[in-house]
């Protein structure tokens, strides 16, 4: 499979430091997001450990032939030892004390991608002019939707869309979403922070896609609205490509 990254981080227009960190790797397959949360630099530290724990204990299983099941097991073992070592630190350090992340990990093995995901963080799939998100939510909101509770227009408005149910760091029972998808040449996939979603809707992300299909300007792009729009938050964006 030939794929075509591009990654780009910015602070936004109203904060002073970023918390979001991402990982791209075309020859691995392996790219990550992760959007940190804590006081003074805990959520810097949170989202960094988050991907370097990824990193290293996803390349020992990549230098080895393995099967799809195996990585799906050995993806899920790498998020809970970040959970586990994030709260561990938090645990031990006060100034660490209640530090998390959101993670959301995209493995390509063969013609398939694997998924995990904990937070807010985003994962889309864009194919002929549509987008598609394939990633869960776990946010109060759109648990609420989800079970009817409030409506489309309710959760769009609602001031308490920021909180998480779940994060690496902070939750004891994680319940990873995890989910074996298809890359067919033409897919585009997007991984991105809340500070992209937060700052544009889904129909004007798949604008900035449909009319700029190269990673590197849709991404490029996608910054450049999102801090047209406010900036309100650290945005990130990751986009690959599946050309072959
Ligand atoms: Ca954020």
């Amino acid at each position: 499979m030939k794929l075509t990254a591009y990654g780009k981080t910015d602070v936004g227009l109203m904060r002073s430091n970023n918390e979001d960190r991402f990982f791209s790797d075309e020859q691995l397959g392996l790219f990550i997001i992760a959007d940190g949360m804590g006081g003074h630099a805990a959520g810097e530290i949170a989202s960094s450990m988050a991907v370097e724990i990824i990193c290293k204990k996803l390349k020992k299983h990549l230098a080895e032939e393995t099967s799809i099941t195996d990585l799906q097991q050995s993806l899920a073992a790498a998020v809970m030892h970040a959970n586990q070592a994030i709260s561990q630190a938090a645990a031990e350090n006060p100034a660490m004390s209640g530090m998390g992340t959101t993670l959301t990990v995209l493995l390509f093995h063969v013609q398939q991608a694997l998924l995990a995901h904990v937070g807010d963080s985003r994962l889309y799939r864009w194919c002929d002019k549509k987008l598609v998100q394939l990633s869960h939510d776990h946010t109060l909101v759109a648990d609420q939707l989800r079970r009817g509770i409030i409506s489309h227009k309710e959760a769009n408005k609602s001031n308490l869309r920021n909180i998480l149910l779940q994060a690496i760091g902070v939750t004891e029972k994680l319940e990873i979403c995890q989910k074996l998808l298809s890359a067919r040449r033409g897919d585009c996939f997007l991984l991105c922070s809340d500070g992209l979603t937060d700052m544009l809707t889904d129909e004007k992300i798949n604008e900035i896609l449909t009319h700029n299909t190269r990673p590197e300007q849709a991404g490029s792009e996608l910054i450049a609205q999102a801090l047209a729009a406010g900036g309100k938050d650290n945005v990130t964006v990751l986009l690959v490509s599946v050309d072959a």
